[in-house]
């Protein structure tokens, strides 16, 4: 028997869920099917760990969209709180404010660190390669390769599991553009001396100095559990434990046919007009009936992956930092979230903490197939290694393993996505690709939410009036689709961005 809805949608993330709250508070009949088989905001899930809870990577709510912003207020009215952020960089045995301090630096790096910085920076300037090719170059170029191994390569590496010799330069074009050192100074001596100028009204935001951000108190689960409430109270479904796992068109019934593996393997069918899918694109692309040509484009599309060890430390020593970077080479954790500072009823109690410490892996690799009590043993390992705890104050810990938590910008994701995006806009234009691996962009909540908030417009108007893929990182959608892009690059010149 298959049951039929009139959109269907692939997962409960915050792509999938915002398009099913829309639709369903417009009076459309929706039905979302997650693999997951208990919780509903995929990445954006908050993971309860006998009552400490917890992200997959802490989940800032900002957004330079005002659309996006209120709807997560219509969402989740009484339950954001404001939260300070601090960010640090741990480096060889000392923490460096993110973004940087120059005198902090300059004491931390020490008199002659700090000139040989200064020296390679000049030699880099007197002596540019001249057409860097990989993001070492690149960076080499703009910084000098002093100031690059300090503050680039390790964590750079960590995250992409590749030599920054072998990332290319166009992705640091992309990702530090207009990033030059003298404004760099300039903002750092400023930070030192505390002469940050506050925002003036009508000044565009500086996302990466951001001071304070909102949190829903119990994580970013609570929004997207509540997105799911609304929208059964609305009359929408939203059935978990259903893997999506078969496609097919019928162009003379305008009919999708889609098949959802249940987790004890019985097998529902379901109907739909509409498609919205928030899958990876990968594996969307392998669910289509009869397969598509743009298949292999698909499969050569990448992803990184992503384990976080929580540790439950019975520990007296607090830390203000939300989150601090590693880029210490010695030990592999990449990331340490402090999950008190992110809210404190993340934490049922005053006498414990707990941290997540985050590593960077290919579902596959060492890492992620490591035992469980192997992961711990090597978070209890590091994090004394880092002196933020002392592993005997550790007295629990639960490991999460986030599979495909980063599309990756490789040298031929682009034409890849492409491809695949013009063979699906033709062939099926009821299908609509939403969010992050839905659209393989490497971007946050907003932007995800934003791609499915013009995706029902779409739908309820009939038929393509936006173009979701004008969606720029900052949620803004713009008929250029560029000036919100550029606004994004601007702010970003005083430090690189660092992956979310
Ligand atoms: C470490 C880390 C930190 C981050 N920090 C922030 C932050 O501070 N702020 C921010 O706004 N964003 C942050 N993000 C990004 C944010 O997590 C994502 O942008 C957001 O979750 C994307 O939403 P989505 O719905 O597109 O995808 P997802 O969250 O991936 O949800 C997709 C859902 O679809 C389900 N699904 C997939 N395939 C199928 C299938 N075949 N059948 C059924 N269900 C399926 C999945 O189980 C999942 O539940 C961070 C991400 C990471 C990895």
């Amino acid at each position: 028997m298959s049951h039929h809805t009139e959109t269907l949608v692939i997962g409960a993330g915050p792509a999938g869920l915002t398009a099913a709250y829309l639709l369903s508070k417009h009076g459309r009949d929706v039905t979302v099917l997650e693999r997951d088989p208990a919780q509903v905001g995929g990445i954006s899930r908050t993971v309860s760990h006998n009552g400490y809870l917890f992200d997959i990577g802490g989940h800032r709510f900002f957004s330079k969209s005002k659309a996006v912003v209120q709807l997560w207020d219509e969402i989740l009215p009484n339950d954001f709180i404001e939260r300070p952020r601090l960010s640090r960089i741990y480096y060889k045995g000392k923490y460096y404010a993110y973004p940087l301090k120059a005198f902090e630096a300059l004491r931390n790096l020490g008199i002659l660190t700090s000139t040989l910085c200064v020296a390679s920076y000049l030699l880099a300037r007197a002596k540019p390669i001249e057409t860097p090719k990989s993001f070492h170059e690149w960076v080499r170029n703009q910084f000098g390769e002093r100031l690059f191994s300090i503050f680039f390569k390790t964590y750079t590496e960590k995250v992409w599991g590749m030599s920054c010799d072998a990332i290319s330069a166009d992705w640091a074009a992309q990702r530090i553009k207009g990033l030059d050192l003298g404004a760099a100074i300039r903002d750092a001596l400023k930070r030192s001396l505390g002469l940050r100028a506050k925002q003036k009204p009508g000044e565009p935001v500086i996302k990466t100095l951001i001071e304070s951000f909102r949190y829903p108190r119990r994580g970013p689960g609570m929004m997207w559990e509540a997105a799911a409430e609304k929208t059964a109270a609305q009359g929408g479904r939203v059935l978990l434990d259903r893997g999506v796992d078969g496609l097919s068109f019928e162009p003379a019934t305008g009919i999708w046919t889609v098949s959802a593996t249940r987790g004890d393997g019985t097998r529902e069918t379901y109907t739909a007009r509409h498609l919205i899918s928030s899958a990876p694109v990968r594996e969307l692309v392998d669910a289509i009936k009869p397969r598509p040509l743009s298949t292999f484009n698909a499969r050569s599309l990448q992803y990184r992956d992503f384990v976080t060890v929580a540790l439950i430390a019975k520990s007296q020593k607090d830390f203000p930092d939300n989150w601090i970077y590693i880029h210490d080479p010695s030990v592999q954790v990449g990331r340490v979230q402090n999950f008190r500072s992110w809210s404190p009823e993340m934490i049922p109690d005053e006498d414990h903490t707990c941290l997540g410490l985050e590593y960077f892996c290919f579902e596959g690799d060492g890492l992620w197939t490591a035992s469980d009590e192997d992961l711990v043993a090597l978070a209890k390992r590091e994090i004394g290694q880092i002196g933020l705890i002392d592993p005997r104050e550790v007295v629990d810990a639960c490991v999460v393993r986030q599979p495909k938590a980063y599309p990756v910008y490789d040298e031929t994701y682009a034409d890849n996505v492409a491809s695949v995006r013009r063979e699906l806009e033709h062939d099926f234009p009821t299908l609509h690709l939403v969010g992050r691996n839905g659209m393989h962009k490497y971007n946050n909540q907003d932007h995800a939410m934003m791609t499915a908030m013009l995706t029902v417009e779409n739908i309820i108007a009939g038929h393509r009036r936006h173009d979701v893929w004008r969606v720029n990182e900052d949620a803004e959608y713009t008929e250029a689709g560029v000036s919100g892009a550029q606004d994004a690059l601007a702010s970003e010149r005083l430090v690189p961005r660092k992956v979310a």
